[in-house]
């Protein structure tokens, strides 16, 4: 039998992705690898290794492969009912933080797996998180996360705010689905296994983020922010239609890669 060491050059995948895998079948983590690279893998693990590295091969997402995807330092359940977090969507999470008030009521629309509301009440515990999604499936991932690790937030399925009708929030965040439909990137790499809805709006793209911006302002306090991920060649899309809608102080933020990535305003009723 191979060593790990060889099992993972002869793997025909990326070094990297290799060593997530088998570390993900070893229930180890990367110390123990270097540790033991040297040392024989057994005809099971081999097998195992071998199933998991011909599906990555095919270009199934590593994400899925394992069943989780690190975000803001915490590991999120994620299945391929689910959005694999990003790490640009901290950008948005970040934001959300500065924004929130003290014990204020905030909302997370398309949740997906959950990690935007989770990680701003684990980060924030004095907030009162909701979050809303289309898809009951996405749900059932977003709640056992919360669970997992211990956030208390409520989840609602929801054609965006229909669901909360009459309530209002000091803060309304949205990683929509926004990819044009006819975007090439959908039929590439890892894109090719997450849910299409959770990618595109089966439009140009701005048709989520538009319904979004024409629903937030009869559920958004006086002073209260919109904050919106979107592609990068969006932002100026996005600070237009938020001006149109009436918002105040609307601006767009910068990803690590310097790529528009977030774009908000604040609610000033007229
Ligand atoms: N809110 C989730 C995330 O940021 C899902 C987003 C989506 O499905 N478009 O990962």
């Amino acid at each position: 039998m191979p060593t790990y060491r060889e099992l993972i050059q002869h793997s025909q995948i990326e070094r990297f992705d290799a060593q997530v895998l088998l570390l993900h079948l070893m229930q180890k983590n990367r110390a123990w690898l270097i540790a033991h690279d040297d040392e024989e893998a057994s005809e099971a693990v081999v097998a195992a290794f071998s199933a998991l590295a011909a599906r990555r091969l095919e270009g199934e997402p590593v994400a899925y492969l394992v069943g989780s995807r690190e975000f803001f330092g915490r590991e999120f359940r994620v299945t391929p009912s689910v959005l694999i977090p990003r790490p640009d969507t901290e950008l948005l999470v970040e934001l959300a933080l500065e924004r929130a008030p003290k014990n204020g009521n905030i909302i997370d629309l398309g949740t997906g797996s959950g990690c935007i509301p989770i990680t701003i009440k684990l980060e924030r515990p004095d907030l009162q998180v909701s979050a809303l999604d289309l898809s009951g499936d996405a749900l059932l991932v977003a709640q056992a996360n919360a669970h997992t690790l211990q956030a208390e937030v409520r989840f609602l399925q929801s054609d965006w705010l229909k669901a909360v009708a009459g309530e209002s929030f000091d803060l309304i965040v949205s990683n929509p689905p926004y990819i044009h439909c006819e975007d090439d990137h959908l039929n590439q790499g890892d894109l090719r296994f997450e849910p299409t809805g959770a990618l595109t709006d089966g439009h140009d793209g701005l048709h989520h983020l538009n319904t979004i911006i024409e629903q937030a302002p009869a559920h958004l306090k006086q002073g209260a922010w919109l904050l919106l991920e979107h592609g990068w060649d969006q932002g100026e899309a996005c600070r237009d239609l938020l001006q149109r809608a009436g918002f105040a102080e609307v601006k767009t933020w910068q990803d690590l890669g310097q790529n528009d990535r977030v774009s908000g305003g604040r609610w000033a009723a007229p």
